[in-house]
C-alpha cells in the first residue's frame, strides 16, 4: 500500500512538502502512485475529485488544523476517519500572534498611530492588564495555549468552549447563556472556533450588542464566523473599538472589500498561525505510523461535531 500527497499548493511548497514528510515518514512518497494502492491521503486544499479516484482508502490526515472545507467537500468518502493537524508549534505561533495583537490593542495602539497620523501628543490613561479581560471563543489547542500566554502577561481570560471543561486560571463558560456571561465581561474578544455549522456567522449584530461598549475583537479562527455588515455596523455606531482580522469569507481578500480601508480595522492576510512542514511533518508521520500500527491516533475529526 502506499501514501499520497494530494494538494493545490504551488508546486515548490509541495515539493517542499513532500520532501519533509519523506524524511519524517523515512518512506517515499510517490509523485504518481497507482491509486489502486493508496490507503493513506495527506491532503491540504485537495484537487477537486482526488478521492474519487482512490478506491482503497483507509485514513485521511489533514496538513492542517483546520478541516471546515474538508468537512464539506462532497467528494469525501464519509465512511474514511479523517485526522486534523495538531502541532503545538502552530499553537505557540497563534498565542504569540493573540497576544501581539491584544497587546497592542491594550496598550492603545491603533488610537496612538491616529495621533501620529496627525501629529497630536496626547495621553491617555493606561489600565494594567489585570484590568483588561480578554474572552476566548473556542479553547481547543490555540485557544488554551493563547489563554495560558495572556495569563503570563497578567490578563484576565475567560473562556468558552462547547462543553466549558476546566482550563487552569481561565473563567470558563459554556452554552448561551455562558456565551452571553463571557460577553458581557469581555473588553477584547479572540475568536479561536472552528467553521462548523453551529459557529457560523456566530460574529453578528446580537454578539456585538452583547458586548460592552468600546470593545474589540479579533478574528483568527474563520472568515465565516463573521458577518463583515454588522462589524463594519458595530465599529461606526461606536459601539466597537476596533477589530483585527485575520481570515476572510473570500480570500485573498477582493481589492473593493471596505474592510481595507476601514480606520478601525487592522487586517491581515491570514498569517496568525500558518502550518510550518518542518514541525507539522512529525505529527503526520506519528499518526501515519499509530494508523499503521492500529493504535490511537491524534485529532480524529467528528463529522457530526463539525470538528
Ligand atoms: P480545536 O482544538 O478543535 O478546538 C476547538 C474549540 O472550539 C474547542 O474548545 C471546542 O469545544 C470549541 N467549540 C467547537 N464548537 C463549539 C461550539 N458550538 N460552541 C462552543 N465552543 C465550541 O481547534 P484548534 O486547533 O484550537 O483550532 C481552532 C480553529 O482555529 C481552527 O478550526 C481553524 O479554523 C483556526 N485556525 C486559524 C489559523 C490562522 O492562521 N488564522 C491557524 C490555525 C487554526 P470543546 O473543547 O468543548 O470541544
Amino acid at each position: 500500500m502506499s501514501i499520497a500527497l494530494l494538494t493545490r499548493l504551488p508546486a515548490a511548497e509541495a515539493a517542499r512538502w513532500r520532501g519533509l514528510l519523506e524524511e519524517a515518514l523515512g518512506e517515499a512518497i510517490p509523485a504518481k502512485p497507482d491509486p489502486a494502492t493508496v490507503d493513506i491521503a495527506l491532503v491540504a486544499n485537495p484537487p477537486a475529485g482526488s478521492f474519487e479516484a482512490l478506491p482503497n482508502l483507509k485514513f485521511i490526515q489533514s496538513l492542517w488544523a483546520g478541516v471546515d472545507s474538508l468537512l464539506a467537500d462532497a467528494s469525501r468518502p464519509r465512511n474514511v476517519p479523517l485526522a486534523r493537524l495538531i502541532d503545538p508549534a502552530m499553537a505557540d505561533t497563534m498565542a504569540e500572534a493573540v497576544a501581539a495583537y491584544v497587546l497592542d490593542l491594550h496598550r492603545q495602539g491603533p488610537l496612538y498611530r491616529q495621533q501620529q497620523a496627525k501629529r497630536v501628543w496626547k495621553q491617555h490613561l493606561q489600565p494594567r492588564p489585570a484590568e483588561r479581560r480578554i474572552g476566548i471563543l473556542g479553547m481547543g489547542a490555540m485557544g488554551q495555549r493563547s489563554a495560558e500566554v495572556l495569563r503570563a502577561l497578567g490578563f484576565t481570560v475567560s473562556g468558552w468552549s462547547r462543553t466549558g471543561a476546566t482550563v487552569e486560571g481561565v473563567t470558563m463558560q459554556a452554552g448561551d447563556d455562558g456565551l452571553e456571561a463571557l460577553l458581557t465581561d469581555t473588553d477584547i474578544l479572540v475568536n479561536l472556533l472552528p467553521l462548523t455549522k453551529e459557529t457560523r456567522g456566530l460574529l453578528d449584530r446580537l454578539l456585538f450588542g452583547q458586548l460592552p461598549r468600546g470593545a474589540s475583537v479579533i478574528n483568527f479562527a474563520r472568515g465565516g464566523h463573521l458577518v463583515a455588515a454588522d462589524l463594519l455596523a458595530a465599529l461606526d455606531d461606536g459601539h466597537l473599538d476596533h477589530a483585527v482580522l485575520d481570515v476572510f469569507e473570500t480570500e485573498p481578500l477582493p481589492a473593493d472589500d471596505p474592510l481595507w480601508r476601514h480606520a478601525k480595522v487592522t487586517l491581515l492576510p491570514h498569517v496568525a498561525a500558518s502550518t510550518d512542514p518542518r514541525t507539522a511533518a512529525a505529527f503526520v508521520a506519528a499518526n501515519v505510523r499509530a494508523w499503521r500500527a492500529g493504535e490511537p491516533v491524534k485529532g480524529l475529526v467528528a463529522a457530526e461535531r463539525g470538528y
